[in-house]
């Protein structure tokens, strides 16, 4: 029988299992591409095959969607995966010195970068001081991100570029810290940090660019065809919208970038961005604002105060007020606002602000979300369903100490409210999306680390036995469609993305083993074979 080529695939992944995504377990099925959509998913696509055609048998390896990454920081990770990892250090003397030796490493770098110090590790946990880099690197500025990113060290030379000197002034929230003589020390604490960030975060576009071809290799790796990058960073945007764009022109852009700048009370600039970026690559999402802190050093926005510290509940990182104004007009004009929000009184008030731009500005489908939630009052969990607004959460953030013992909520927050600590499954049952991600580069870039944690609640260590709350464990169905179907929903994407479904944009990913028949303990080992993205194979073992 002649064909005409319209009536042939490209591609033919033929499998024992495979996950399209709208049922709960894998299927035996064939999936046939052409261009850079699905054209059929059937038992027998023999139809479709022609000379050009490239059979890909799959066998029992699970074949599904693309993973998504509802939250990641892009331009922040490239930083972190090419400056100097200073976690390790155990001194002032030695951070200090492994700075020194990166600086020498890297003579054309105008800035020294550097990031997770932390002397809460060190041996005499005093803060550090802007001599001790000033005797080891006198000439070229140096910006040193911690651990928390809530504060930088800096030297003489990055004061003196940024115009930092004792008549400066803080910053709105923010501290510059001095001595007794009022002179600043190197330390630079929450939005303090901006007025150097500005200056060290001002990369070039060679850098910016050898950065994303890393973070895009390091993705398709895992199985990532698409992401949405939170922009802000300490009163700016990280990472260009236009470079993006030109990587997709090249041909180059292998993961979807959805792109979420700042929310702040002027729209112009963000007005602009959702005007000028709607490709299938590169795409305006929405706008991120934070809410309040983290609970680990007392900054996330709690209804009763932390169990550890009776006179305090945190804050807002804003006045409330301003916040509700800001979302009301953003809401207005039809962005989608997603909030960073990890204490329960965060979350009450972001649902408190969305509910009162639903109020004003009328009911719409606006997707808003809240991000995290490490922790909600009982009574606030169904709100998520009424109201329509997502939960965008990171498994992997519940166990983010190496054991059980360390894990510091516990202490924090007291044992009867850890019971709704990261309440993923709670809210799945009260009728919330739940939409999963990583925010890296807090941690790696990793889907399976995320299955893993959201199955089983442990830690490294195994501890606690059985899960810490059990009852949020979640299936691996689940599991895939908080990486898959949840953030395609979230970033009004679903009529082209999350699943495998004829017409669809052909993101698809093909594992070495089925995660549905894998022993749990082994998921996190799990390989990618192959990643396709939009049609074309940009990773293959
Ligand atoms: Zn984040």
């Amino acid at each position: 029988m002649f064909k005409n080529k319209s009536d042939i695939a490209d591609y033919i992944f033929k499998g024992e299992s495979v996950f399209i995504g709208n049922t709960d377990q894998p299927i035996s099925t064939s999936v046939a591409v052409r261009g850079n959509r699905i054209i059929e998913v059937g038992e027998n696509l023999d139809h479709l095959f022609g000379p050009e055609t490239h059979i890909i048998e799959c066998g029992d390896n699970l074949v599904l969607p693309g993973f998504h990454d509802s939250h990641v920081h892009l331009m922040l990770a490239g930083l972190f995966q090419t400056c100097v990892n200073l976690q390790k250090a155990v001194s002032e003397e030695e951070t200090a010195q492994l700075a020194k030796e990166f600086a020498d490493s890297r003579p054309d770098d105008p800035w020294v970068l550097g990031f997770t110090w932390y002397h809460v590790f060190w041996e005499n946990k005093r803060m550090p001081h802007k001599r001790t880099l000033d005797r080891l690197i006198p000439d070229r500025p140096v910006f040193l991100l911690n651990y928390e990113g809530h504060g930088a060290w800096v030297n003489s030379k990055a004061l003196e570029i940024c115009g930092i000197d004792k008549n400066t002034p803080n910053p709105e929230g923010g501290e510059i810290e001095r001595d007794q003589n009022g002179e600043p020390t190197g330390i630079l604490l929450e939005n303090a940090m901006g007025l150097v960030s500005k200056f060290a975060y001002d990369l070039s576009e060679d850098m910016q660019t050898s950065m994303l071809r890393q973070l895009m290799v390091n993705a398709v790796k895992k199985g990532v065809t698409s992401i949405c990058d939170m922009q802000p960073f300490i009163g700016t945007d990280l990472g260009d919208p236009k470079l993006y764009e030109k990587f997709e022109r090249n041909g180059e852009l292998c993961v979807r970038i959805n792109i979420t700048p700042e929310m702040t009370g002027n729209l112009e600039k963000v007005r602009r961005l959702r005007k000028e970026h709607n490709s299938g690559g590169v795409k305006f999402s929405g706008l991120k604002q934070f809410v309040d802190g983290v609970a680990t050093t007392h900054t996330a926005y709690m209804i009763e105060p932390y169990t550890d510290d009776l006179n305090n509940i945190g804050s807002t990182v804003k006045p409330i007020d301003q916040l509700r104004d800001w979302i009301i007009k953003a809401d207005s004009e039809g962005f989608r606002i997603r909030l960073h929000a990890c204490g329960d009184g965060a979350v009450r008030v972001s649902l408190d602000f969305f509910e009162e731009a639903a109020r004003v500005n009328g009911k719409r489908d606006a997707r808003h979300t809240i991000e995290h939630i490490e922790n909600i009052h009982p009574d606030d969990i169904k709100r998520f369903a009424e109201l329509g607004v997502i939960a965008s959460m990171q498994p992997e953030h519940l166990a983010m100490t190496e054991t059980y013992k360390d894990n510091p909520y516990p202490e924090k927050l007291g044992l009867e409210r850890i019971k709704l600590s990261w309440p993923i499954k709670t809210l799945m049952d009260a009728g919330a999306t739940v939409t999963f991600g990583t925010d890296c580069p807090v941690v790696d870039l990793d889907p399976f680390v995320g299955i893993y944690r959201a199955l089983t609640r442990v830690h490294n260590d195994g501890e606690p036995a059985g899960g810490w709350n059990p009852i949020e464990k979640i299936d691996m169905a689940t599991a895939i469609k908080g990486f898959t179907q949840a953030p395609s929903y979230m970033e009004f994407r679903e009529n082209e993305l999350g699943t495998l479904e004829s017409g669809k944009l052909a993101d698809i990913v093909i594992l070495d083993r089925n995660l549905f028949t894998t022993p749990v303990d082994k998921i996190r080992e799990t390989k990618v074979k192959i990643t396709m993205m939009d049609g074309k194979i940009v990773y293959e073992e």
